[in-house]
């Protein structure tokens, strides 16, 4: 058995069942991974539902303003993804959108457009066109920097050598499309930060195995993701969270005024020590066009 058809046999007994995984359209393909990026499944579960329900296609999409791709993606975080979302829908059917578009039929031509990532093309090329290819995200990064390469905690500066070593690992027929999502959940259930390398069906084959089984490995105590994260003062939560319940707030009938902000969004609101990071985290809003501020009211922008 190859490294590739074991790790699909550990799939097919273990995979989660997840409803991107049921379809081959790029659409709904698209909307899941912009999703899915700094989003935990089991929240992108109901946001998917939600906006397939309200956008179903990229011409709906496409037609939408400002307002209302933000309010249907509020709750979800890292707002900007919704607007991307919906330029990258433009791009593709043109604004106002045509009755006939031309997808991109490979994995360069999805990159080519804007907001469309190295790992965001290679995803629609796996699992939307099933071209013969790795999606290199966190997850892939981690399993198979540890499988392939036996570095324990590989980052980005790893992608290429990744890539390539990948590209052995891929069967050549068959099924290859599904091997990044076995190495999706493989990371999510077991090849986590801390692995589980004593069931890990892999054990056998990996280099980085026997280091962490040795006990000799030290975990790094904070990802990059989270050492990135601003954070002001003794804040409970990252200015994410805040900025996320500025746009609920903005997006009632009328906006909301800038002045009662703070101690809406934040029950330990001190006026003098945080009127000037709320005026910042507004002007963060409007500078990436997820608000507007007139007439001292913060609202959504058209
Ligand atoms: S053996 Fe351990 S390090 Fe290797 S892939 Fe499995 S869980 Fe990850």
């Amino acid at each position: 058995m190859t490294p590739a058809a074991r790790l699909l046999a550990w799939f097919d007994r273990n995979g989660r069942d997840l409803p991107w995984r049921d379809t081959r359209d790029p659409y709904r393909i698209l909307v899941s991974e912009m999703m899915l990026q700094q989003t935990q499944v089991s929240r992108v579960l109901v946001f998917y539902r939600r906006w397939l329900e309200r956008f179903p296609d990229w011409q709906t999409l496409a037609k939408a303003d400002n307002a209302t791709v933000i309010r249907a993606w509020s709750g979800l975080g890292y707002n900007r993804r919704a607007l991307m979302l919906r330029d990258i829908a433009r791009q593709i059917v043109g604004n106002p959108p045509a009755p006939k578009y031309q997808l991109p039929g490979t994995e360069a031509e999805w990159l080519e457009l804007k907001g469309v990532g190295p790992y965001t093309s290679a995803a629609l090329a796996a699992f939307s066109l099933h071209e013969r290819t790795m999606p290199v995200d966190t997850n892939v990064r981690r399993v198979l920097g540890r499988l392939l390469l036996g570095i324990p905690f590989p980052s980005p500066k790893q992608d290429d050598r990744i890539k390539k070593a990948a590209d052995e690992f891929l069967p050549e027929r068959g099924r290859y499309y599904d091997v990044p999502q076995a190495l999706f959940d493989l990371a999510t259930v077991v090849c986590k930060k801390t692995p589980n390398c004593a069931v890990c069906p892999m054990r056998s084959l990996c280099p980085a195995a026997p280091k962490f089984l040795s006990g000799k490995v030290r975990v790094p105590k904070r990802s990059v993701a989270k050492t990135n994260e601003s954070r002001h003062r003794n804040k409970l939560h990252p200015d994410r969270i805040y900025r996320g319940r500025i746009l609920k707030l903005a997006g009632r009938p009328g906006g909301f005024p800038l002045a009662r902000l703070g101690e809406a969004i934040d029950p330990g609101y001190d006026g003098a020590l945080d009127r000037a990071w709320i005026a910042a985290m507004v002007s963060r809003l409007v500078a990436d066009k997820l608000a507007r501020l007139s007439r001292g009211r913060v609202s959504l922008p058209r």
